[in-house]
């Protein structure tokens, strides 16, 4: 299965031989000196590397997605981590919320320049106590007329030592998942402070705690709306772990090679130690592993490139190629001996480097509560997630009609001996109440609240609406408290119930 066309290998070959010419030479100075220098940026922004798939307006080229795939392939075969991340999140993170949400203006202003490779950008989210529960982040930023006083910390932020500008998730609002937005930080500004942080690999992409105090940040510089940065977030989360899986792909290609050539050449008891079948056999294991990853990573690229959610694809694409890419460097690692250990080769490179792979971008834990979810759970994300923009629901269908309509999307069949009573509590305009009945494999629906409910569904007009026309995740509207449900599994078999409102 593979979705290139000879266009996309021309592109490939092409990424593959600046990257021999341009980046292979001269890494380890990189890597000695803990960052990319400037021009490299710059070249990489002129040749149209770091705009893929963003508008023209701005620079970008609008080419599809595979574009992206065979230029992260390549980058991630580079076997230099560190390179890989860094471009990846100048061009896949740092100024994905921008592109999607940000004004005319902040794009002229951030968007170009960094497409161009002038202009440096880094992505925090992470902070000193919150990493994988980013809705309870503590860096708060305060309206203060024109501007927003920013206070706090982030951790781990690459490329944040010499970043230019901050796409920073801050708390402009109450607790949780609701108060949180985005805002571009420029790291000239007073009270920003970058400290570098020494790790075990990816060591020439920067990586840095970012302390703010009492930094002014222009109210212009809000990406998209105020209190909406936490469902921007979660929506760039499939295109981050996406990028990682990728990335992945392409550093075990290159290290499989490497192998496959060590193994051909090594000689030991006066053979090739790639003619001992338990070398030969532990090997074709790995290729065949790296096969599926692959085949798994194009099903999500795939979804992805068709405007699909595509969070269980691309979870899984990212969970199992960065915990293949470990075995494979451990693995590929053991067959060069001592060798592999010795610093001089790119073998020991790609076991430091790799190990970040299950841990950045959302850790193979929380990739499988996702999956746990969706596959256990029957969550549905059947469409982007689109609180924030502004082509919500406003002419479509109303509560009541959605409502009104479940007796016609029963599923009778699916009912399976269940019966059940729930109240729906649907505040703001457009609101009302309902009751909906399920007995006897049928089902009524009826304004007002009458009698027991098994269950209530607390929310307002439009995020009940966004949800039923698959404009918002049900997920992502619970974690953020816009839906309150006491009875989670009395709902779950509910909605398991109906097919989904015709649009
Ligand atoms: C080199 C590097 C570069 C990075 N770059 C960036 C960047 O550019 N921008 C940015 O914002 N962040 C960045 N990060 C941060 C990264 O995204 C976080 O490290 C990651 O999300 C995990 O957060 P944490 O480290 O706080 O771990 P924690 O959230 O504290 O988790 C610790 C452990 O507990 C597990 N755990 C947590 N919750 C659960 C649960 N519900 N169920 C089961 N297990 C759980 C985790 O899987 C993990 O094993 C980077 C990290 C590294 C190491």
């Amino acid at each position: 299965m593979t979705r290139f066309q000879s266009e996309h290998d021309i592109f490939r070959d092409s990424v593959r031989q600046f990257i021999e010419k341009e980046v292979l030479p001269v890494a380890d100075t990189w890597e000695a000196n803990g960052y990319i220098p400037r021009d490299m940026w710059k070249k990489m922004g002129e040749l149209g590397f770091l705009g893929i798939n963003l508008p023209s307006e701005y620079g970008g080229t609008e080419a599809d997605f595979w574009y992206s795939v065979a230029f992260l392939e390549e980058v991630g075969r580079s076997g230099y981590g560190g390179f890989s991340a860094s471009v990846a999140v100048q061009e896949y993170m740092a100024i994905a919320h921008l592109a999607r949400a940000g004004s005319h203006e902040l794009k002229q202003k951030f968007l170009a320049p960094a497409i161009a490779g002038e202009q440096i950008g880094a992505l925090a989210i992470s902070e000193p106590n919150i990493g994988s529960d980013v809705a309870n982040l503590e860096t708060s930023a305060v309206l203060e007329g024109d501007f927003y006083r920013l206070n706090g910390s982030k951790m781990f932020i690459t490329n944040g030592g010499h970043a230019d500008f901050v796409t920073v998730a801050a708390r402009t609002g109450g607790k949780g998942a609701e108060g949180v937005s985005l805002l571009i930080v420029e790291s000239q500004s007073e009270g920003f402070k970058a400290n570098p942080l020494q790790k075990l690999g990816w060591h020439c992409s920067d990586t840095a705690e970012l302390v703010f105090e009492d930094v002014l940040v222009p109210k212009s510089h809000l990406i998209g709306k105020e209190n909406h940065g936490f469902y921007y977030i979660m929506e760039s989360f499939q295109l981050e772990r996406l990028v990682g899986a990728i990335l992945a792909i392409g550093g075990m290609d290159r290290c499989l090679e490497m192998t496959r050539d060590y193994i051909a050449s090594r000689k030991a008891f006066n053979r090739p130690i790639g003619s001992f079948q338990a070398i030969r056999h532990r090997f074709v294991d790995l290729l065949t592993e790296f096969e599926a990853a692959r085949q798994l990573t194009y099903l999500a690229c795939d979804q992805y490139a068709k405007g699909e959610m595509a969070v269980q694809a691309c979870s899984m694409a990212k969970l199992y190629a960065t915990e293949l890419s470990n075995k494979v460097a451990d693995v590929c690692l053991q067959l060069h001996g001592g060798y592999g250990y010795m610093n001089e080769y790119p073998i020991s490179r790609f076991y430091r480097d790799s190990r970040v792979g299950t841990i950045a971008g959302g850790t193979s834990e929380i990739m499988r509560e996702i999956l746990a979810k969706t596959c256990l759970d029957q969550v549905r994300y059947d469409s982007k997630y689109q609180v924030g923009s502004d082509e919500q629901t406003a002419d479509g269908p109303g509560v009541e009609e959605i409502l009104l309509s479940l007796p016609q999307r029963f599923r009778s069949e699916k009912a399976n001996g269940f019966a059940g009573v729930v109240q729906f509590h649907i505040q703001g305009s457009g609101g009302g109440e309902f009751t909906a009945h399920i007995q006897n494999s049928a089902c009524s629906v009826e304004p007002g609240l009458k009698g027991e409910a098994d269950c209530h569904l607390r929310t307002d007009a439009e995020t009940y609406c966004a949800m039923e026309l698959g404009q918002l995740a049900p997920e992502a509207a619970f974690m953020s408290g816009k839906v309150k449900v006491d009875n989670i599994p009395v709902l779950m078999q509910f909605t398991r119930l109906f097919s989904r409102f015709p649009t």
